[in-house]
């Protein structure tokens, strides 16, 4: 679950736009790569707090999400620009438009890596059955991709044309720029805008993608989903994001799973919980029921004398843990009911029943 965007730009819930405005781009210039090369994660919080300005900024979005969170959020079909961007620079267009970053012109934002951009990550979801947690399923993923065009395989140029090296960068696909910056003169290697970081320009344009190299796709992936899987956790699958620009690294797919709940069975970790109701008579005399296990139906033997809440615990029988595999238990909770009527023969044996038993209440 995303953070509370006001907790993410350390706001008030009353903050208004330009104490919003303030506090993303404190953040934004603590975690500028240029500024903070030391903490691996920030881009990630970057991220996080791009993503909490996208919300706030928006009068609509922010009314939804004060008062219906997150799940308000996503339900009126939200889906976060800058958590599915990649690089500062692709998180900041996509929040503010190409160029016309209120941001960028402080920073002159940028990777800084210059050369080609590796591929960007792709988010995707899966959902599976509580039982299949126990064992573990493959599942066929469907999702977008920036992928390598086979037309050109890549390159960009029209099979049997000539490819040209770029004038701009002599071929280097980077070019150094001096930024001024609120922290001084920043030496920045961008990607070079002729050739877009390729160093190679081709004469004809492959027909297939215009020269780009990649294309937009369908594709799918079949995900081993591992044994006892939580919802909501991810499986990284490395280098099936998105294909990089020429020659540069894949992005990664990141698949959510989501474990659809059972109504019979109420997941604790490794544990399932099954409320079980049994009549007084049983709970005085004891003997089996039937009781709906991950593996089908299954006869339980209730003790005599069970107590309200009374649990029993059907050892191993509850869901593997993602490392170990040893599993769980199910816990089973008795709740006696009482009969509300009885006819007259039952009546007639509760009150025979009534004239043996001692009055347990020592106050009565
Ligand atoms: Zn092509
Ligand atoms: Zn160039």
């Amino acid at each position: 679950m995303p953070r509370d965007p006001y907790q993410v730009l350390g706001v008030e819930r009353a903050a208004e736009e330009a104490e919003l405005k303030k506090a993303f781009r404190k953040l934004a210039r603590e975690l500028h790569p240029d500024v903070n090369r030391d903490d691996p994660d920030a881009e990630t919080k970057f991220k996080e707090a791009a993503e909490a300005y996208e919300i706030l900024s928006d009068p609509d979005r922010r009314r939804t999400y004060d008062q219906y969170g997150h799940e308000g959020l996503r339900s009126n079909g939200f889906s976060s620009q800058a958590a599915g961007a990649s690089g500062l620079e692709d998180i900041l267009s996509s929040l503010f438009g190409q160029g016309n970053s209120p941001f960028g012109d402080i920073f002159g934002f940028g990777s800084g890596r210059g050369g080609p951009e590796p591929g960007g990550d792709i988010g995707a979801t899966v959902s599976i059955d509580l039982a299949e947690v126990l064992t573990g399923v493959k599942r066929e993923v469907s999702f977008h991709a920036v992928t390598r065009c086979e037309h050109c395989k890549g390159n960009g140029a029209e099979p049997g044309t000539p490819i040209r090296t770029c004038e701009s960068c002599g071929g280097q696909g980077a070019v150094q720029q001096v930024t001024r910056t609120p922290f001084g003169q920043m030496m920045r290697q961008s990607a070079c805008p002729t050739c877009n970081g390729a160093g190679k320009i081709p004469d004809e344009p492959c027909e297939v993608c215009d020269g780009v190299g990649r294309l937009r796709k369908d594709r799918t992936y079949e995900i081993d989903v591992p044994p006892g899987i939580e919802s909501g956790q991810r499986i990284r699958v490395a280098g099936k994001g998105h294909e990089g620009e020429s020659g540069a690294p894949a992005g990664d797919l990141y698949v959510e799973v989501s474990v659809n709940p059972d109504e019979r069975l109420e997941r604790h970790s490794e544990h399932l919980v099954t409320p079980a109701q049994i009549s007084v008579t049983r709970a005085m005399l004891g003997g089996k029921i039937g009781i709906w296990t991950l593996e089908g139906m299954r006869d339980v033997e209730v003790p005599k004398g069970t107590q309200p809440g009374q649990q029993v615990v059907l050892s191993g029988l509850g869901l593997p843990t993602l490392r170990g595999r040893r599993r769980g238990d199910q816990v089973v909770v008795l709740d006696v009911v009482i009969p509300r009527k009885l006819n007259r023969k039952q009546r007639h044996a509760a009150e025979e029943l009534d004239e043996l038993i001692d009055d347990p209440n020592p106050l009565g």
